[in-house]
Parts: C-alpha cells; structure tokens; sequence
C-alpha cells in the first residue's frame, strides 16, 4: 500500500514531522492495530486500551465481527485510536449529550456505556443509510438512554440552543489517519480535500456551540493529521467564539497540550487521530432566551394513563424496569420509554427514541426486539451453539425442556447474552429475532 500513498500527502507528513517522519513511515508496513470493547466483562488474555478501560486489542485475522456474541452485542469492534475522544469528553451518568456526526456509532455506544446509560444521548446522522446502521448498532448494544435523529446541524442547533451539557463533534475529515486500515480512502483524496473539510467542520463547530449550556464541554475529534482540520480549525473556532477556551487534562498518563492530543501510528498502538477538549464559559448566553422548555411533565404523545399502565404491567411481566427511568409515549405506532418528550424533535427526523418497548397486536403486547438486548428477561431458554446460529438465521426452534409453557414471549440466550425473542406456541418457539438481521454466521 505504501506505493498507493500521494506524494503530495508524504511531503505535508515530512514537513509536519521532520525527524519522525520515517518512524512514521515505516508503519504503513505493518498491519494496523485492532481492537474490541467489551460491555460485560473484559477477556483478561488480550492486551488493554491505555485510554479505554472497557477495550482491549484484537489480533489483526480475528473473526470475532462474526460470532453470535457480536450479534448479542458483547462487544463493539472500533479502532483503538478512536476510543480516544468519548474518554476525553468523559460524559458522566444522567448528562444530555450530543454526537452530533454519529453514524456508524462507536463512539455513540461508547459514551452510552460510559454514561451507564442514563441520562439522554442524542446521536444524530444527516445520511438515511448510516442513519440506520446507527440505530441498529444503538439496538444491537442494548443502548436505552439514546434518541437517533437524521438531521443536519443546522436544524438541531434552531431546537436545541443552550441545551446539552457535553457534545461531540467527530467531525467528517479528509481521512488521513486512516490510510493504512481503509486504503480506499486515498483515492479520495486531494491536496484541497483539508480545505474543504475544514470550511464544513468549522460550521459543524458553530453548530455544537450554539447547542452547548454554559460551563459544558465540547470535544472536536477527526481522523486526519492535516492541521488546516485540526489545530487550524480550532484556531478559527477560538477566535471567532471568545466564549470557549481550550481545557487541558490526562487520560491515563496522556497529556493534552492546549486542549489538543495527537495520535500518529508511530506514537500508539492505533491509526491516525486527532482531538480538542473546549469549554464553554459560564457566561449567560442570550441563547437561553429561547431556551426550548425541558421542564414540560408529559409529553403530548404519552399516552392516558390507563394505557401507559397497561404497557408498563406488560413490559414488567417480560423484564426487570426497576433501574429505568423515562416517560411511556407513543412513537410510530409503537411504545418507547423516553427520557426526553418526542415534541422536543418537532420537525426533526427521528429514528429511535428511548428504549423501545413494543405494541399492541390486537390484545396481545408484541416486545420489541430492543427490550430484550437492553433489560433483563424474566424468563429465558438458554440455547446450544447450533440452535443459536439457527435462530439468528431466523429458523423456528423446538423447545428442549421448559416449564415456563404460560408465558407466550421468552428471550432466547446464548452463554449469557440475550438474542431476542421467541413466542412459545405448543412445543415450538416461534422466531422473532427481526427479520432484517438475519443472517448466517456459521
Ligand atoms: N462518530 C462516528 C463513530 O464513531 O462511529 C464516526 C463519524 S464519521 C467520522 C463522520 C460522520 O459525519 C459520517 O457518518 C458522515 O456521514 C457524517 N456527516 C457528514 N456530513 C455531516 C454534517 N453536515 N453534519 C453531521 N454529520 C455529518
């Protein structure tokens, strides 16, 4: 692949690193680092994340995207480099975040992990197609406290100013720190990609700070080495928003220096990134003015409350909701648990709001599959290997041994870990593992 590399790209990377420059380009011989983050304990074999707790390294030829503890959603498989800016933005429990630019939604699940998902993640993606795999992924992790809009910035920031503790802009860059792993990338670039990138990141910027309260924190990450996206978008940001500075801080022995911290390949076990911390300043902001209202206590679409009690006694016979908070509302004919009102997205593309619970078929309540990966089941049927990789192919399964023939909605299990739902009818368990994820794995 070296010889794929543009001249023009070898002559900024000379220039930028001077005497490093050839520790540097001796990595793109090797393979690039790769790496998992675990949700429910962590495999004590495999080599530590230094900045991420939760991830450890992968070998380069591992297959773990195709086991069905990936589909049980186990595991997130994301680059090592770009565990980074979720840590650096370090969400605490029960925050309003925002990933503004989150498709395909590492780092979304990543921050709803380090939140304990509570409080509410807005994770949002402006193209319909990487919207959805989002919220899949959202899904398949078992993430509740999340809502998914397809939205651009613009729109948000009009709904939004003021509001969010924490947000993170990952922006879309150039891509150069990820020549190595996705060499497709290079044919994408030019000499005036960072210039253009960097005019749509410093608006995505504008953006962030119009939606961000005072005191509360943005991280601006990219996965280019290019300074014109980096430290120069940074530098224009600064100067036109006298309200943010940067905030220094350390990770597990990583220095930021001027809120910023670069990751090259030479320097970590990871491909190329790049990210800032800034602070808003505690400053009111003529934006609270038009502050939209959080205090409303129920939504317009919650529904009466003899319903909302029906829908919570049959969610209550499927899981354990002890630890969940939220308000029961009706989002495209189905029942969520929401911890913000749908009014507030009015006008916005919605995808997922909350967890979702299910709906109504006649009288008989139909789970979503959501419920069973993010709360525990009450009853459950633990499955061989073979019956697991059957189910997730979406087949109908016989029931080996279970006395729990009354209850019409099981989760199936593999080693643990929820599939999805089953229906038992007589001696069967009917399949309603979703039919757009079916798949074979063996
Ligand atoms: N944060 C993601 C993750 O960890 O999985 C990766 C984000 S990727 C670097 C940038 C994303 O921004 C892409 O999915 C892209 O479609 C999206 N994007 C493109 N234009 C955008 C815009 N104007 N506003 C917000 N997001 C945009």
């Amino acid at each position: 692949m070296i010889e794929q590399l543009p001249q023009a790209f070898l002559n900024q990377m000379r220039a930028l690193l001077g005497p490093n420059f050839d520790n540097f380009f001796l990595t793109y011989q090797d393979e690039p680092a790769r790496a998992a983050r675990f949700q429910y304990g962590q495999p004590e074999n495999l080599e530590q994340i230094p900045w991420e707790e939760n991830a450890r390294y992968i070998p380069f030829d591992s297959s773990l995207g195709q086991s069905i503890e990936h589909e049980a959603g186990a595991f997130y498989i994301q680059e090592p480099s770009a565990m980074l800016p979720a840590r650096l933005l370090s969400p605490k429990a029960s925050e309003k975040v925002l990933d503004l630019c989150a498709a395909p939604g590492g780092k979304a699940t990543q921050l709803a992990q380090i939140m304990q998902n509570t409080g509410v993640l807005v994770c949002n993606e402006p193209i319909v197609s990487r919207a959805k795999i989002l919220s899949s992924n959202i899904e398949r992790m078992g993430v509740s406290c999340a809502i998914v809009t397809q939205s651009y910035p613009e729109a948000l920031a009009q709904r939004f100013p003021d509001y969010f503790d924490k947000i993170l802009v990952d922006a879309p860059c150039s891509g150069e720190g990820m020549f190595r792993k996705n060499p497709e990338v290079i044919g994408e670039w030019s000499q005036n990609s960072p210039e253009t990138c960097a005019r749509r990141q410093s608006d995505l910027l504008d953006c962030a700070a119009q939606m961000l309260r005072p005191s509360g924190k943005i991280v601006y990450s990219t996965c280019t080495f290019n300074e014109i996206e980096n430290e120069g978008v940074i530098k224009d940001f600064l100067s036109s928003h006298p309200e943010f500075a940067t905030v220094d801080t350390v990770i597990n022995g990583l220095k930021t220096s001027k809120g910023c911290i670069r990751f090259y390949p030479h320097t970590v076990k990871g491909e190329g990134h790049f990210a800032c911390l800034l602070e808003k300043s505690k400053l009111i902001s003529a934006n609270n003015l038009q502050l939209v209202s959080t205090t409303k206590k129920t939504s317009k679409y919650a529904p009466p409350h003899e319903k909302t009690t029906k829908v919570l006694s049959e969610v209550k016979r499927l899981v354990r909701l002890e630890k969940i908070g939220g308000q029961v509302q009706l989002f495209q004919n189905s029942y969520v648990l929401s911890p913000i009102e749908l009014e507030m997205f009015e006008g916005i593309k919605l995808l997922r709001l909350g967890l979702h619970l299910g709906k109504f078929k006649g009288k008989t309540f139909i789970p979503d599959h959501a419920l069973a990966r993010a709360l525990p089941a009450k009853h459950i049927i633990p499955l061989s290997k073979e019956d697991a990789y059957r189910y997730l192919y979406g087949e109908e399964l016989g029931i080996i041994s279970c006395n729990i023939s009354k209850v019409q909605f099981v989760v199936v299990s593999y080693q643990g870990l929820p599939l999805g739902w089953a229906k038992i009818v007589g001696d069967r368990l009917k399949n309603h593992y979703p039919k757009g994820l079916r798949k074979a794995l063996r």
